[in-house]
């Protein structure tokens, strides 16, 4: 077995089983802390000496946060409500929770009520990230949560531990946007359940070890020679794209996956955070305001993500788009007429399916994916 395919099957096993590595990490004496989507600030968790771990959702049935929730929730939310009542987060020390979209905040308040064994912290982002009052809204949150963190961990987060935290996890996203890029370029060797598992380690596994995992891996990838691919290309959007079943139809249709707009993915790694600011909560708070092209953002003057995502196709070498509507997300509902309208300006064929993560049966995906790709 070669060396690339070895690192795949070892970030495979962990994208599958991320009790074991919880289980791993407790064991080793480490506190792990949940973070639900977006844009929570790992880097104070991994300064406070403990483990982020990604909490969203999975695959499977809701039936216990059925009792919290409208049906019109979207799955993800509804889903991290179920894990923590049914016990699958049990062993988290803390979990942080954002409020960036409508359907968090009721999660959030929800969690908090429901699953009262978990230390809860609130994170509450500012609508306007850009302006001076807002990058000073998001140190006040950041340095609440840095507070109640150095209370669960023990420690004090000082401003050396945050400033290497930083570094962490700027070569983390680094290392994540090259293996994007070579991932596309080699889609014989990373197919697109593969390139998922890959992207989605980096949620139960600490920076430091996934960023050197990640950096043999591409050293080993850009040492191929690129063939010439014989499926299309797409770039793929949504919130979450790991489900292996609607992943193995792409595979098995020869439809590779060359660039993302998913929130999962790398509308989470796009931009690095600043190494070179004296207060390094300040470098945190203005690496939250950079972050653009993004639905849960707020856009005052014109919504650019259709043209970035434009940008991406097109530098990317995609020949059309593949949207995966997550049900019942209102940001992703909303700005999908400006998307569209960009795509079809700019001659792109795309897709829009519906996704939630209780489903099982992708045969209505399938059918459209196959009838897709044929028409490219
Ligand atoms: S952004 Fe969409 S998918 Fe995510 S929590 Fe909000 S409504 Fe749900």
């Amino acid at each position: 077995m070669s060396r690339i395919d070895e690192i795949l099957n070892q970030f495979q096993e962990i994208a599958a089983s991320p009790k074991k590595q919880s289980v791993k990490y407790i064991e080793q004496g480490k506190k792990i802390i949940g973070c639900f989507p977006y844009y929570v600030p790992e880097e104070l968790v991994y300064a406070a000496d403990m483990v982020p771990f990604g909490v969203w959702g999975r695959q499977g049935t809701i039936n216990a946060a059925k009792e919290y929730f409208a049906s019109f929730y979207c799955t993800i939310a509804q889903m991290n409500l179920e894990m923590g009542l049914t016990g699958v987060l049990d062993g988290l020390s803390g979990v942080i929770v954002t409020s960036i979209c409508d359907t968090l905040r009721p999660l959030s308040q929800n969690f908090r009520v429901a699953v009262p064994q978990i230390p809860f912290m609130f994170l509450s982002h500012p609508q306007n990230r850009k302006p001076e009052y807002g990058i000073t809204f998001t140190m006040a949150q950041y340095g609440n949560l840095k507070s109640k963190l150095e209370e669960i961990s023990g420690q004090k987060i000082t401003d050396e531990k945050l400033q290497n935290a930083i570094k962490i996890y700027n070569k983390s996203r680094n290392e994540r946007r090259k293996f994007v890029k070579l991932a596309g370029e080699h889609p014989d060797v990373v197919t697109a359940v593969k390139r998922s598992a890959v992207l989605k380690s980096s949620y139960f596994m600490l920076k430091c070890e996934y960023a050197k995992l990640l950096n043999e891996l591409n050293t080993e990838l850009e040492k191929l020679p690129i063939i010439k691919w014989n499926g299309i290309k797409v770039l793929s959007s949504g919130i979450i794209m790991d489900s292996v079943s609607l992943l193995k139809i792409f595979d098995d249709n020869k439809i590779a996956i060359v660039a993302d707009d998913v929130a999962h993915e790398s509308r989470g790694f796009d931009v690095d955070a600043p190494e070179n600011e004296a207060d390094p909560l300040r470098a945190l708070a203005l690496h939250f305001a950079s972050q653009d092209n993004d639905p849960l953002l707020y856009d005052p003057e014109i919504i650019k993500r259709p043209i970035h995502v434009v940008k991406k196709i097109k530098d990317s070498g995609a020949q059309g788009a593949v949207i995966m509507m997550m049900t019942f997300c209102d940001p992703e509902e909303l700005e999908y007429p400006s998307l569209k309208k960009a795509l079809d300006e700019a001659g792109i064929p795309h897709i829009s399916l519906g996704f939630d993560q209780q489903m099982v049966d992708f045969g209505q995906a399938k059918t459209s994916l196959q009838a897709f790709a044929e028409s490219i």
